[in-house]
Parts: structure tokens; sequence; C-alpha cells
């Protein structure tokens, strides 16, 4: 099969599709891959890197959508992009159909086959391709907020480890799924003081067996919530809720009672966000203040380390690549429920329930 990998086009995304490794693999199992020149720059790796894998590297997006029998991306495919699209090519990569009608009428419109990494499953029941996007942005979140906190950037000039003699910084972490673990095991390496706040038993119970004494656990009522507000130096949002806004958890209210400079690092912010100030942020301008509270609210935190964030994405889509290019859609998705689960689209179709009805589409 021929795999293609265009550059990345939407603002400020700097990640790639396929890394030179996962070409690699690709090419020994007997396909063909076609890189745009330059996809993997953002990302740190060179046309060279990518031909020494034996993939072929060629000038323009439109000769790579005209080549490939697959599109491998990072980010729903663009208006432009679209219109490249054809009858019985596959397309792999994010899609976030539900709150988008453009895209998803273009992609039903293109006949194309439209696999979102969003919706795979794994065994567990949980998203195995947004997993790795999620360990980013929790591990990227204590090093962002320990930056905010200093003083030059409008936060309490607290130091996250303390030093001999001065206690380390109090954070605060609401939600304990796969952003709130990495965010509260990084803030308990620097040094911190961390309590993690869930309102899952099964969940509490997991954190508990595996981290305690490494950070503590609380059931994440409003009335605990508010005594460790008043304490935190930094606090960190990560509940989610799935396919609902995020909860508001924390009010404008509320920051009266909190310490002047205290950092608030909303990673659910791209559901919303669960801080009632919160108002999604860019990496060019990240931190804002309300009321002497400082806020950092990006909502695409793996951006800014495009590298890390791409070689862990990689990892997690080479497998269902491969299937997908060694058996064809067809075969490879009847074999698979967790990969079928992320059909989207198929032959100007709409393939996704939950979509159709956010959309009021057929599927
Ligand atoms: P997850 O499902 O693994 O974990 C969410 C946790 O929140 C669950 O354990 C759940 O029990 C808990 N929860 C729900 N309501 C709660 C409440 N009221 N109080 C305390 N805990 C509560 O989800 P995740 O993968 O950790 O993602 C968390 C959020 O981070 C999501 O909104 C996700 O979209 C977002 N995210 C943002 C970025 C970014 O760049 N900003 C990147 C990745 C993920």
């Amino acid at each position: 099969m021929k795999i293609g990998c265009p550059t990345e086009i939407k603002p400020q995304e700097f990640r790639v599709g396929v890394t030179p490794n996962a070409a690699q693999e690709a090419v020994q199992h007997g396909h063909e891959v076609l890189i745009q020149s330059g996809a993997g720059i953002g990302a740190g790796f060179s046309d060279e890197d990518y031909t020494a894998a034996g993939a072929k590297i060629l000038g323009t997006a439109k000769e790579v959508f005209e080549a490939a029998d697959m599109i491998v991306k990072v980010k729903e495919p663009q208006a432009g992009e679209r219109k490249m699209l054809r009858e019985g090519q596959i397309l792999f990569t994010y899609l976030h159909l539900a709150p988008d009608p453009d895209q998803t009428h273009d992609l039903i419109a293109s006949g194309a086959t439209c696999i979102a990494y969003e919706t795979v499953t794994d065994r567990t029941g949980g998203l195995p391709l947004l997993a790795p996007m999620s360990e980013v942005a929790g591990r990227l979140a204590p090093q962002v907020g320990a930056y905010t906190l200093q003083k030059a950037n409008g936060g309490r000039g607290v130091l996250m480890g303390g030093v001999p003699g001065v206690g380390p910084a109090k954070v605060l972490v609401i939600g304990g799924g796969v952003v709130g673990v990495h965010a509260a095991r990084i803030a308990a390496g620097m040094g911190a003081d961390v309590t993690v706040l869930d309102r899952s038993l099964p969940r509490l119970r997991y954190l508990d067996d595996v981290f305690g004494g490494t950070f503590s656990t609380g059931y994440s009522s409003a009335g605990l919530l508010q005594e460790h507000l008043v304490q935190a130096d930094m606090v960190i949002g990560a509940v989610l809720i799935p396919g609902a806004a995020a909860p508001k958890l924390v009010t404008r209210a509320q920051f009266a009672d909190m310490k002047p400079g205290a950092v608030l690092v909303d990673v659910a912010i791209d559901q919303g966000g669960c801080f009632e100030t919160s108002k999604a942020t860019t990496h060019a301008d990240p931190i804002y203040e309300v009321d002497g509270i400082m806020h950092y609210c990006v909502a695409n935190m793996p951006g800014a380390v495009a590298r890390t964030s791409t070689i862990a994405l990689g990892n997690a889509t080479m497998p269902f690549m491969l299937a997908l290019a060694d058996k064809g859609w067809r075969k490879a998705c009847a074999e698979d429920a967790h990969l079928l689960a992320g059909l989207n689209v198929h032959a100007g179709q709409l393939t996704y329930k939950a979509v159709g009805e956010a959309l009021g589409i057929d599927w």
C-alpha cells in the first residue's frame, strides 16, 4: 500500500503523522511511504531521516494526496486538504467530528474511509490513541505551572521542591485520570506536596495502591476541594466527564480565599475548562491573571513538546497503521473491533452514532 504523510497545516501544529521509525517499519512490511518534504521539521525529523528509513520525499501535499492509498496525519484535514481526498482512499488521523459539521459533510462527500484516532478503543474501555496526548499534557502541566509560579511570571514566587528549611509548593490535582496521575507524579518528583482529588472510588483505590506515599488522595467533594484550594500554590484541572463539557469546580468568588499569585493550570480547557474564569490561550500568549490568580489554559499543550508528542503518538498509531496497510481497512476492521470503533465515515456515509446524534445526520 502507498502510505502518504503530508505536512500539518493547522496553525501552531508542529507534529507529524508518521515518524521515521514508523516509516521504516511500514517499508519493512513491503509498503511505500510518501512523505511531504519538510513534514517532520517541526518535530525534529529531516527529509534525510525519512529517506534513510526508506521513505520517498514528495514536494507538495497535492502529490502526496494524489499518490497515496492511505493518508496518515495528526490533525483533522483542513478545508483545502479535504478537497484532495478521494473515493476509496483511507484517512487515518484525529477528526473530532461532533462539533464540526463542515468537516463532517466534506468527509462524507469525499467518499473516503475516515478512521478517527480519538474513537479507537482498547480492551480496558480506554482510548489508546488519546492517552499518549493526555500523558504528555499531564506531565507538562507541573512544568508550565512551576514556570508560572515564578515571580517574574506573575506567580507567588514559590519553588516546587522548596529547599532545606523551606517547605515545598502545595499542588492540588483535580481529576486522577490519565492527565491527573501523570501531573501528580511529575509534581511529586519535583518535590512538591501533592494531593489528587477524584470522584471515582475505584480510581482513588488504584491511585492509593500504586502511588500511596508519593502523593495523597481525596474524594472530590466541594468541601474538601475548598480546604485544599485555600492552601494551594498550584491547582491542576484534569477532570473529564466523557461526552460532556467540563464541570466548573472553582468559581471566581473562591479566589478571595486563595493565596495571591497561586497558579491554575486548566488542562481540561479543551472541554471548556473546569475553572469559572478559564478561557483558552495559545502557546504564544499562554498566561493571564484574574483577581491575582494566574491562569495557564493552553488547549493544545502537547504542541509545546512536538517531538515528544509526535513520537508518543507514533508509537500508539503505528500498529493500527500497519494493520490497515497490511490487510486493507475492511479486513483490519473486521478482525479488530477496537479499530472498527474508529471508523467515522465510509463511502459517502457517516458511520459513527455519537457524531450523527450530535449533528443530526443519518448514520
Ligand atoms: P480521564 O477520563 O482519564 O480522567 C478524568 C478523571 O476525572 C476521571 O478519573 C474522573 O473520575 C475524574 N472526574 C470527573 N469528575 C470529577 C470531579 N468532579 N472531581 C474530580 N474528578 C473528577 O481523562 P484524561 O485523559 O485525564 O483527560 C482529562 C482532561 O484533559 C480532558 O478534558 C482532556 O480532553 C484534557 N486534555 C487536554 C489537553 C490539552 O492540551 N489541554 C491534552 C490532553 C487531554
